[in-house]
């Protein structure tokens, strides 16, 4: 269910009203500042780039053609998302797809499978309906075999799935007998989908907390793209609804240095142009990495700032590939399940701004790309071309009577021997640090909205909320910002939800911090 405000909040007194400054225009930073304008504050935004979104950012190419950030893909449980569509009145922008998940046949190139949710049938029912319909992927005792261990998480909850962050995807299935093919068969993709890494390295608990979140709503698992660029579709309407109730949302405004006065409580923003910014409260709505560097020197030994070191962002490659025709893709997501892979989709057929009736236009995204999130090579630091050319083989498989693989014939240069399809043009966008990498022990150091300082607050798809680094867990971690705030003007505790006690070994390393 959305997180919602109460509507004591809705209509501070002018003395109470505060003018709160955001640092970053992310889906986060633009979300805490669309509540906050909800509540009669007066949010203040300043995004470091000339483009808003952060990673859901784009821009246009020489030719007009949309680069993104990312493949972004919206979920039926995504409730504070679409709550948020709801409000701004712009939810017909969203495309739904059928409710299926596709996947390439790993042994068959060419070939996919699908999951397939009946419509009509409730959650899980429709889930487990999904699984024991499709014959190609697992056999009936693998399945037999895999549901015991993941029951505890709907008869348990939560506390299953966070007791299970200390183990990883791997470590799960063996401690409880799940069969290995499971592994290659599902989770290898679902682990590259959600975070960009493989099984062995990533926490169970995102797994769990993904299946739980789905497994709750019929619609849950249902997908839909954008109907376009997310600044113009997405963005663009979040800032005239906070211009509308007075607030702000600058552009090119990065903010250098978060200035503190003696007793740690925040003075102004140096930005840097040399400009300083005074407000009544601040928020950061950073990414973990950058916030980690522009930590005040009083915070640096303070328990709840030195949880940040335990988080940092993983890298990914997104991928945007045009042919000289169509290839024959499908109107949706498709899981590769190819080594250097994750998840693609043909955004001339899936999305209405991309339409391009007569050639394709493929969005991937790369992963895993660096040692840290699996593999032993370091995609990241490769030339453009070299990932082009390694991507191109993949697609061979995804493709073969339309991509050639012959390396004789280097795709990023030519077309094959046997007039197949002509890349005309790429697009590598990389993130060397995108989402907090979810590997196992993480979820616990994940800070809360509160913070010790008095007139600092917390957002970010990072901070501590019951979704994962992903588009939700922005809108939802903005939002609670904002209510910490919206409460404390009304001289209301913090909402629960936003606080969170630091872990004694936290505590202990922050006394040895120099
Ligand atoms: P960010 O988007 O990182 O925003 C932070 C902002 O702060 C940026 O705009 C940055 O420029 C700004 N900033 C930084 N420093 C400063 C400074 N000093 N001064 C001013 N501004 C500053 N999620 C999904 O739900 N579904 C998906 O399918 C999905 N696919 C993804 C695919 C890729 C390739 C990537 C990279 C991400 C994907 N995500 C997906 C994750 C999703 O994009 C993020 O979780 C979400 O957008 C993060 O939002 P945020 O506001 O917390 O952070």
């Amino acid at each position: 269910l959305s997180h919602s405000f109460s509507t004591t909040l809705k209509a501070p007194s002018p003395e109470s009203r505060k003018k709160v400054a955001i640092i970053g225009g992310g889906l986060s930073g633009l979300a805490c500042a669309k509540y906050l304008a909800d509540a009669g504050h007066q949010p203040v935004v300043y995004e470091a780039r000339d483009v808003l979104g952060g990673k859901v950012s784009a821009w246009q190419d020489a030719d007009g053609d949309w680069i993104e950030t990312g493949l972004h893909i919206f979920f039926g449980a995504y409730p504070n998302m679409m709550n948020l569509f709801a409000e701004l009145d712009i939810h017909d922008r969203l495309q739904w797809k059928v409710h299926k998940m596709i996947f390439a046949m790993q042994e068959l190139p060419g070939e996919f499978t699908t999951f397939d949710f009946i419509p009509g049938i409730p959650a899980p029912f429709n889930f487990g309906l999904a699984i024991l319909m499709n014959q190609k992927m697992l056999t009936l005792p693998e399945k037999i075999q895999t549901a015991p261990p993941l029951l505890p998480m709907l008869v348990r909850g939560q506390d299953f799935i966070d007791e299970q962050d200390e183990l990883s995807v791997l470590d799960f299935m063996r401690k409880y007998g799940m069969p290995e093919r499971i592994n290659e068969e599902v989770f290898i993709s679902m682990a590259k989908a959600l975070d960009f890494i493989d099984p062995d390295k990533l926490s169970m608990t995102v797994v769990l907390t993904a299946m739980n979140r789905f497994l709750n709503e019929d619609n849950g698992l249902q997908m839909a793209f954008l109907d376009g660029n997310q600044p113009d579709r997405l963005c663009a309407p979040m800032v005239e609804h906070i211009q509308a109730r007075g607030g702000q949302v600058n552009l090119n405004s990065p903010v250098q240095e978060i200035v503190t006065r003696e007793d740690g409580s925040v003075d102004y923003l140096l930005m840097r142009s040399g400009e300083k910014v005074v407000a009544d409260e601040y928020v950061s709505a950073m990414p973990v990495d950058i916030v980690k560097r522009m930590l005040p020197e009083k915070w640096q030994t303070m328990p709840y700032f030195r949880q940040f070191d335990e988080l940092e962002g993983i890298p990914v490659i997104n991928l945007h590939m045009w042919f000289d025709r169509k290839l024959k893709a499908v109107d949706h997501l498709c899981f590769s399940r190819s080594p250097l892979l994750s998840v693609y989709a043909d955004m001339s057929v899936t999305c209405k701004e991309y339409y391009d009736e007569s050639a394709s236009m493929l969005e991937l995204v790369f992963a895993p790309c660096s040692p840290l999130a699996g593999g032993n090579v370091n995609w990241i630091a490769k030339t453009d071309e070299e990932i082009i050319d390694a991507t191109m083989g993949e697609l061979a498989r995804l493709f073969p009577t339309e991509i050639a693989a012959d390396p004789t014939w280097p795709a990023t240069k030519n077309q094959g021997p046997n007039g197949e399809a002509k890349l005309r043009k790429y697009a590598v966008v990389k993130v060397p640090r995108s989402v907090y990498a979810a590997i196992p022990g993480r979820n616990k150091y994940r800070p809360s909205q509160t913070t010790p300082i008095d007139n600092f607050t917390l957002a970010g798809d990072w901070t501590s909320q019951k979704f994962l680094g992903s588009m939700e867990g922005a809108v939802l971690g903005g939002k609670l910002a904002a209510e910490v705030l919206a409460r404390k003007a009304a001289n209301l505790p913090a909402p629960e939800l936003a606080n969170k006690p630091v872990r004694d070994e936290i505590v202990q390393k922050a006394q040895t911090h120099v």
